[in-house]
């Protein structure tokens, strides 16, 4: 299995970077690994730790309609160029927590999606030199209020709730680029969403390109590259699971806010 990176908070509320053991004991790093981090002689047993989402990023940087059969779905055109947007980090929650469902919204819906986690400030790359710029791989699930994001003339609220961006459970370094990506509801066997990453119009390598020659992106940075066809609604009480081949699962339930 692929070296697992996490991030966890003990029961005095510190917080570590560490590497996920197969026994589920947490071995602590010194500092984030994308920043050289270094194993320390710290081991954190399980009853010891509660997950929290995988890193801590300046910003969230969202791509929307980046798979044809979505943007089709959408009843829209795929878009020239990527279309891009931003999700606060206060809208981050870790695997096994609760998404709260506003009371703003009559709609709100899961997008099951490949989160890119950047390793190294990057400003103005080319494709080729992106590449290097992405330290890992973790799912996310661009939770969105439909209706508003309808409603609104920008995207800033339906994208921008509290709990809005479950991420994790924790950083694989290297993903097979056919990795299948499927989001499953409750007890259903049938995925809603399954759709392998290499279907992406524009490719990770791209869109932290084209990002970076529009703002920088800094270490710990994290960009959800899009969404596939399926996406529908979560109602209260709903169990939503998003899982990609190669990194696990992340899982959320819906709550009232
Ligand atoms: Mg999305």
């Amino acid at each position: 299995m692929a070296q697992r990176y996490v991030r966890v908070q003990n029961q005095e509320g510190q917080i570590y970077y560490g590497l996920l053991q197969l026994s589920l004991n947490v071995q602590v790093l010194d500092a984030p690994p994308w920043l050289q981090g270094q194993p320390t002689d710290l081991t954190l047993a399980p009853e010891n730790y509660q997950i929290l989402a995988p890193c801590a990023p300046s910003k969230v940087v969202a791509v929307g309609k980046n798979y044809k059969d979505h943007a089709a779905e959408m009843g829209t055109p795929v878009p020239s160029e990527p279309l891009i947007f931003l999700k606060p980090p206060t809208s981050i929650i870790a695997s096994e927590t609760e998404i709260k469902y506003p009371q703003m919204s009559q709609r709100v819906d899961y997008e099951g999606e490949l989160a890119l986690i950047i390793g190294d400030r990057a400003v103005d790359c080319q494709p080729e030199e992106a590449q290097t710029k992405i330290w890992g791989y973790t799912i996310a699930n661009d939770v969105t209020a439909r209706d508003l994001q309808t409603k609104d003339s920008q995207w800033t609220r339906a994208k921008g709730f509290d709990t809005f961006c479950p991420l994790g459970p924790w950083i694989v370094r290297e993903l097979n680029p056919g990795a299948r990506l499927q989001t499953f509801l409750n007890d259903e066997t049938n995925p809603v969403q399954s759709s392998c990453i290499d279907q992406m119009v524009f490719p990770p390598d791209v869109l932290v390109s084209y990002i970076s020659r529009v703002m920088t992106l800094l270490p710990g940075d994290v960009i959800l590259t899009g969404t596939p066809e399926g996406i529908g609604p979560l109602n209260l009480g709903d169990r939503v699971r998003v899982e990609i081949e190669g990194i696990g699962r992340l899982e959320n339930i819906v709550a009232a806010r």
